[in-house]
């Protein structure tokens, strides 16, 4: 059942843009989405234990990824990393393989860099407070607010785009995500909110779960809202206008030139593939991923071939799009045309490319190390097509 906002006379709001900083207002509008959330909330992995750890994984996976696709890493990643000292004791590679599916895998560098940090000067222990929590790298204001504030009690606001949204539509308050006024006001609210509820941990989630799951982007619930009674946006039929839309930059397209190399010590052992590491900075930093050649334009394929410094030009395997938050990458997946590896020169191929760090993998153990999705992908079709020739 949806909850009225109005539980007293003295309560009702009069909604405008401030009404959530009246301290009695946003008490009201806290405890309308308290009796909700307690009957709504979605059973996710992290809320069924909490501690400061599990919560710090937990946001550092949902930053930028949807919460159905952090579900099963999430549990991975706690099975193989119980506590924050097993973490920090851990190879980054161990860090980047578990990351696998998640994507921005510069959050699993920061999130290992955090664990040691607290290993190293605050005694193993995760700290309980938003101030300290944000000395953390890789801990902004939402994730320390979301921590100390969900785990540990604390009046701490918290904003992220569900919370934007909300605010935007109850409010309709004009302005972009990412503008400085339209984020100070946003922040101003939560923080009005933390102040005056009873129990600002379950609020804070409580906003956001509204905004994930009802409030939503498109086509929002708001039959079934809990603070309907008082949400401008809605008793105008405006929704849809609110929060306004950001302009995206301009993408850019790359051209990713993919040899994949794959070898068998013998006639009948497991295929191993060649891989590179990528640079430390940038798109995939330090990932690994079979050797490439990248560009703004298609290369010839006579340019791919003296690149690769291969001695005839590379098969065609396939060609795989994929999008990330600022490109489109194309991927031109190629492996040597080569009947025995014996005729390719992994040295020449490796001294063309700058003499990047390289590794011969067991094609079946790609697991054990950080690749982007589509690298996974890419060799998994070329292994396939070397066992059918074989
Ligand atoms: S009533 Fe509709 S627009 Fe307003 S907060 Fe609820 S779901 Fe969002």
């Amino acid at each position: 059942m949806p909850v009225q906002i109005m539980s007293a006379q003295e309560d009702i709001i009069s909604p405008s843009e401030e009404s959530l900083l009246d301290p009695r207002q946003a008490r009201s509008f806290g405890e309308a989405l308290t009796l909700w959330f307690k009957q709504a909330a979605r059973d996710l992995p992290w809320r069924r234990q909490r501690d400061g750890y599990r919560a710090l994984v937990s946001e550092a996976m949902l930053q930028q990824t949807q919460v159905d696709r952090v579900k099963e890493p999430f549990e991975r990643f706690m099975t193989r990393f119980p506590d924050v000292l097993a973490l920090a004791d851990g190879s980054e590679e161990d860090v980047l393989a578990l990351w696998q599916g998640l994507g921005y895998y510069r959050r699993a560098r920061l999130l290992h860099a955090a664990a040691q940090v607290i290993r190293d000067q605050h005694h193993g222990v995760v700290p309980q407070d938003a101030a300290t929590l944000l000395t953390l790298p890789g801990v902004g204001r939402y994730t320390a607010g979301a921590i100390a504030s969900i785990v540990f009690g604390e009046r701490a606001p918290i904003v992220d785009g569900n919370v934007a949204r909300v605010f935007a539509r109850f409010a309709t308050r004009s302005g972009r995500p990412g503008d400085r006024d339209f984020d100070a006001w946003c922040w101003t609210l939560a923080s009005s909110v933390a102040l005056n509820v009873a129990e600002p941990g379950v609020v804070n989630e409580a906003i956001m779960e509204l905004g994930a799951t009802v409030c939503r982007k498109h086509d929002p619930d708001c039959a079934h809202c809990p603070v309907r009674e008082a949400c401008l946006a809605r008793a105008s039929g405006e929704t849809a206008l609110y929060p306004e839309v950001r302009v995206r930059a301009t993408r850019t397209t790359m051209h990713h030139h993919v040899l994949v190399c794959i070898r068998r010590t013998t006639s009948v052992s497991a295929p191993e593939v060649l891989l590179v590491q990528r640079p430390e900075k940038g798109l995939w930093a330090r990932m690994w991923q079979p050797p490439s050649l990248e560009s703004k334009k298609e290369l010839m394929s006579g340019t791919v071939t003296s690149r690769f410094a291969l001695r005839r030009e590379p098969l065609d395997l396939q060609r795989i799009e994929h999008r990330t938050t600022h490109r489109d990458i194309i991927f031109h997946v190629t492996r040597p045309d080569v009947a025995r590896m014996t005729e390719f020169s992994e040295a020449d191929l490796l001294t063309a490319l700058g003499s990047p760090v390289s590794r011969w993998h067991l094609a079946d153990r790609l697991d054990e190390l950080g690749l982007s999705n589509p690298h996974r992908r890419m060799i998994d079709v070329a292994v396939s097509e070397s066992t059918d020739q074989s």
